[in-house]
């Protein structure tokens, strides 16, 4: 059993799109499980031998308690019922309480559809006569990332602290990221300005909220507060210009 269960189409999503999430979680004491949903295989750059060794670097720099590959096809990932029953299985094997995977308004297809088929898997994980055997269990709602999408986010994690952890294990990835040395083809991620547009992404996710580093993610439903001030009390949200800030009023 895991706290948290992070789905990543290929072995460097979990730690660009949702590594600051990862490492916040287990400051916190949580459990962390990552499975790769292809082994990226058909990646532009490296192979699926590095790609093996650097998504275990990855997971070893996030603290993962694990970390497994589902051997999806990588570019040609389908959201068929095979792809959906082995998400299911993954659910009721490691009973996360939260999971989270790409928003599925990604132009990549192997992201959007990763998105869909844990929507689908979340929810039907918990009905006892569908999909492969195992006992039923449904986590809590997704948490969806984006990676070069607008949007809106329904909540923005503080990951101030553990960002240049989150860097570290972003670089684990060595054979996507700029390399002058390399002689292999460019990429979006290869170029040498990648990094700078994961800080800059952070520092305009944080803004939101008055903290320094953000990650955003979306809920595709309400979320139960009891309590709404911890909520609503991000410093980006207290810009009331002639009422103190809430749960900081001055005494009388
Ligand atoms: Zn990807």
């Amino acid at each position: 059993m895991v706290d948290v269960l992070v789905f990543g189409p290929h072995p460097d999503d979990i730690e660009i799109c949702a590594g600051g999430l990862v490492l916040v979680m287990r400051q916190r004491g949580y459990s962390v499980g990552g499975v790769d949903m292809t082994a990226g295989e058909a990646g532009t750059r490296g192979s699926r031998h590095t790609r093996l060794s650097e998504s275990k670097a990855g997971a070893e720099r996030l603290g993962l308690a694990f970390r497994e590959c589902l051997g999806l096809p990588d570019g040609e990932l389908e959201a068929d019922r095979h792809a959906r029953d082995l998400v299911i299985a993954c659910i009721r094997r490691h009973r996360p309480r939260l999971v989270v995977a790409p928003i599925s308004s990604d132009d990549h297809p192997d992201h959007s559809r990763t998105g869909k088929l844990v929507k689908e898997a979340r929810f039907l994980a918990g009905c006892a006569r569908i999909g492969p055997a195992g006992e039923p269990w449904r986590p809590g709602r997704v948490l969806f990332y984006p990676s070069r999408e607008l949007m809106t986010p329904s909540l923005v994690v503080d990951i101030s602290d553990v960002f240049e952890a989150k860097l570290h294990a972003v670089r684990a990835h060595t054979s996507q990221l700029h390399d002058p040395t390399s002689s292999e083809p460019p990429t979006h991620i290869a170029s040498e300005e990648f990094l700078e547009l994961i800080e800059a992404s952070a520092r305009y996710f944080g803004g939101l909220i008055g903290v320094r580093h953000g990650e955003a993610y979306s809920v595709d439903g309400p979320l139960a507060v009891q309590d709404p001030l911890p909520a609503v009390q991000g410093r980006g949200h207290v810009v009331f210009a002639d009422a103190a800030p809430v749960g900081r009023e001055p005494a009388p």
